[in-house]
Order: structure tokens, then C-alpha cells, then sequence
């Protein structure tokens, strides 16, 4: 701005001068040195104050402040200028407030993600990254304008960003120390170009462990029911083509009778934890007062406990909780079954029912072979058994003690089992008021 002023005001005055001049030269051919001399002069006059003029009017509009009404009075001229340039600047500010708004929402909501989530843009740079994608992999915190590769190198990864770059929804599972991570890449695109790839990172720790469970399950279910089926179709072929004596029959048919029992109980058994398994099936919560159940279960029980000659006892208190009667039954029941089944002949086991604040706890004692230390953690997963060969002559799924765990966390309640002088001691502690009634 300045240098058009100073240009204009020089021309104007440059074009007097040179005017001035050619005057004074067309009426006297003499002293044209001197005259020449002096139009320098004055040229050089005239283009410092054009300097200094051009300076004066542009210094205060520099320091104008569209927002300041004061200098509306000064330059009345640029007033409607002055107005445009105020609402553009109040238009520029909002836009900016909202910018920051939605940015800090933004952050808000995703820093507040269990998930990770990452926006990357077509170079892989990261537009935006929540605490939880880089807590969730273990690496330290990373920056906008850092690569996603800073989350982790490797080659799966690194296939997984590039099937996204490439337009592919794209999926992994990585392990890492910390457990397992799902990552999940989406491409962003708009008429076919690919602007960036957004990228979610969750825990999967638990999903792939109940997976890894489910096939264990089936495979071992597999595995049991066919060893008894195999039994009773070698026998029964047998018994079919005239190969068994005739006093071996009632032996083989007992054998028969042996491994159709075990099939019994281990299809009752995958029902009752099926039936666990359903999350969405409705729950029969009513009030269940456990002294009374646990009464009505050693009755159940009774005949089994007097081949052994045991002997069981109710203690405690009445204490009612919030429950599905069934499932508590069974929980109950299988306790009391293995307090039998590995208890010693005229040996006894007691239920105590008692409670703690909020909570009521069930003690199923014994004076039964207990459990060695080392074996303690695993009881309860599904199929266990404690040393075969002991076990062996017992009868049992390796189920039971499962049904009890689930059992109880279905109550969202606890059990435990810890070997006492005379023989095991399982104590589950139940929420008296469960929150999901
Ligand atoms: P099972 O059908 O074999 O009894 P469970 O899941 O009920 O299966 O029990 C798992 C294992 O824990 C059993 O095989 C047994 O070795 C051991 N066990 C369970 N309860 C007792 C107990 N009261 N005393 C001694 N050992 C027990």
C-alpha cells in the first residue's frame, strides 16, 4: 500500500517537475546544465517527501482495529470497509469457537472410549489418537503427525493398515503382553479416492480365552461321549452275535447299565451348563432361604449317603437370598454329591449356612481324601479331574464342580475350596440382595 501511494504521489510530482523543466528549457537555451541540475534535485526532493507522505496516511490505518468504534470517527471514508471487515472477523471467531467445541467434544468422547480409536489420513500420519489405542498395546503415548506404525511394526499390523489403505475393511487379533487386542481398519472414501482410515483397537482378552473354552469344550464332550458309546457298542455287538456265555450276560449287561449311566449324568450335566451358558435365557428370581434347601438336599441325597454309611447335618442359621431356585439347588447339590462320592465309609459332611454383611455363605465340609494342594486351581474348570487313576473307580463327569462356579456367578457370588485336617471345605458366599432383580 504504501508503495502505491508513494508511487502515485512521485509520478504526479515527477511529471510537474519534468513539465517545469521543459518549460524553462524551451525558453532559454543557456545554462541547461544548470537547469538539469536542479530538476535532479528537486526529483530527489520530491520522491523523499513522496516517501515520507505515503508513510503518514498508511501508519494509522496499519494499526486500525476494525473493532474499535474510535477509528470509525477518524476515517469515516472507510467506514463500510471497516464494517465488512468487523462482521467477517465475527464470523471467523464463531466459526473458530465452534472448531474448538467440537474438537474438545470429540476428544471428550474418545478419551473416554474403553476402545481405542485412531483417524489416519492417506500417508499413515495420525490425525487424531485416544488414550486407549496406545494404552491398550502397551506402547508410550503418541502425538498427531506420528505414524501409526509407532502403535506397533508388526507384519500383521502393518498388513492390516495397508488392506484399509487399499479400500478393504480389514480385521486382526494380536497378542500382546497384556492379552489379546482385536484391530479393526476401515477405510474413509469418498468417490472411490481413499481420504484416510479409521482404525479400533479392543481388548478381546476374555471373548478368545471363553472361545478357546468352547472348543475345548466340545472336543472333550466329543471325547467323552464316545468312549461310553464305544463300550456299549463292543458289548451289545458282542451280546448281538452269541459271543458272551450265558452266565457272562448278566456281567456284561451290568457293564452296559454302567456306561449308559455315565452317559446319563454327563448329558444331564452339559444341560445344566448349557443352560448356565444361555445369558439371555430369563431369570426366575425369587426368595430361596438356603437352611431349608440344603435340608431338602440331604434327603435327596440320603440313599447314596447310607451305601457309604456317611452321615449329614444342617448348621447355622436361616438365611434367604435373591436366586434362581434351580440353579442354587444344583449348586448345593453337587457339593453335597462330592462330599459323598469322596468321602471315606461312616465318614460325615456338614452344611453350614451363615452370613456375613450383605452376604450369605454356604460351608460344605467333609471328612472325605480332600484335594492335593496343587490341583486346587483347576477343579473347577470344566472336565477336570484329580488324578485319573484315583478317580477312576469314583463316578463323575469332571462337571460338577463347573456347575457350581457358573452356578454361583450367575448369583454373581464367589466359591472356594480349601483342604481342612479331616478332609475339603468349600465355602460360596452369595449377594443377599442381587442387583439384577
Ligand atoms: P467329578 O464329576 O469328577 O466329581 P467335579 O467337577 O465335581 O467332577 O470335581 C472335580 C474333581 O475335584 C473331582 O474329580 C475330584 O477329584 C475333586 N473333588 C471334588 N470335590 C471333592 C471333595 N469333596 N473331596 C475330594 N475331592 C473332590
Amino acid at each position: 500500500m504504501v508503495k502505491k501511494i508513494f508511487l502515485s504521489i512521485f509520478i504526479t510530482s515527477a511529471l510537474s517537475v519534468t513539465a517545469a523543466t521543459a518549460a524553462a528549457l524551451l525558453s532559454s537555451s543557456e545554462g541547461i546544465g544548470a537547469v538539469i541540475l536542479f530538476a535532479v534535485v528537486i526529483l530527489l526532493i520530491t520522491c523523499l517527501s513522496a516517501f515520507l507522505t505515503a508513510c503518514k496516511i498508511v501508519r494509522p490505518i496499519k494499526n486500525i482495529d476494525p473493532t474499535q468504534p474510535r477509528f470509525r470517527k477518524v476515517y469515516k471514508e472507510l467506514s463500510p470497509l471497516l464494517d465488512r471487515l468487523k462482521k467477517q472477523n465475527g464470523r471467523v471467531n464463531r466459526y473458530m469457537a465452534e472448531l474448538t467445541d467440537s474438537r474438545e467434544q470429540f476428544s471428550l468422547i474418545t478419551e473416554s472410549m474403553k476402545d481405542g480409536i485412531v483417524i489416519v489420513d492417506p500417508k499413515t500420519i495420525i490425525l487424531s489418537c485416544n488414550s486407549a489405542a496406545f494404552q491398550l498395546l502397551g506402547v508410550p503415548p503418541l502425538t498427531e503427525g506420528q505414524s501409526i506404525y509407532a502403535l506397533s511394526n508388526d507384519e500383521p499390523f502393518r498388513r492390516c493398515i495397508q488392506d484399509a489403505m487399499g479400500g478393504l475393511r480389514s480385521e486382526i487379533v494380536i497378542s500382546t503382553d497384556m492379552g489379546d487386542r482385536k484391530v479393526i481398519a476401515s477405510p474413509a472414501s469418498i468417490s472411490d479416492a481413499i481420504n484416510g482410515i479409521v482404525v479400533f483397537i479392543m481388548d478381546v482378552t476374555e471373548e478368545q480365552a471363553l472361545e478357546k473354552m468352547r472348543r475345548e469344550f466340545t472336543s472333550n464332550v466329543s471325547h467323552e461321549l464316545k468312549t461310553p458309546l464305544t463300550t456299549i457298542y463292543g458289548i451289545s455287538d458282542m451280546l448281538a452275535n452269541g459271543m458272551v456265555r450265558a452266565e457272562n450276560v448278566a456281567e456284561f449287561g451290568g457293564n452296559i447299565r454302567r456306561e449308559a449311566d455315565r452317559l446319563i449324568s454327563l448329558i444331564n450335566d452339559i444341560v445344566s451348563l448349557s443352560r448356565l451358558d444361555e445369558t439371555d435365557a430369563p431369570r426366575q428370581w425369587e426368595e430361596v432361604e438356603l437352611y431349608s434347601l440344603s435340608e431338602e438336599i440331604i434327603d435327596r441325597l440320603s440313599k447314596t449317603a447310607e451305601k457309604k454309611n456317611i452321615t449329614a447335618k444342617v448348621t447355622g442359621e436361616k438365611v434367604a437370598v435373591m436366586g434362581d431356585r434351580i440353579i442354587l439347588s444344583e449348586v448345593i447339590y453337587n457339593l453335597c454329591e462330592n462330599a459323598i462320592k469322596y468321602n471315606k465309609e461312616g465318614g460325615n459332611y456338614t452344611i453350614r449356612i451363615s452370613h456375613i454383611p450383605m452376604k450369605a455363605v454356604i460351608t460344605v465340609t467333609d471328612t472325605g481324601i480332600g484335594i492335593p494342594e496343587e490341583h486346587l486351581d483347576r477343579i473347577f474348570e470344566r472336565f477336570y479331574r484329580v488324578d485319573k487313576s484315583r478317580s477312576q473307580k469314583i463316578k463323575g463327569t469332571g462337571l460338577g464342580l463347573s456347575i457350581v462356579k457358573h452356578g454361583v456367578g450367575y448369583h454373581k457370588g464367589t466359591v472356594r475350596a480349601v483342604n481342612s485336617d479331616e478332609g475339603m471345605v468349600f465355602i460360596v458366599e452369595l449377594p443377599i440382595k442381587n442387583t439384577d432383580e
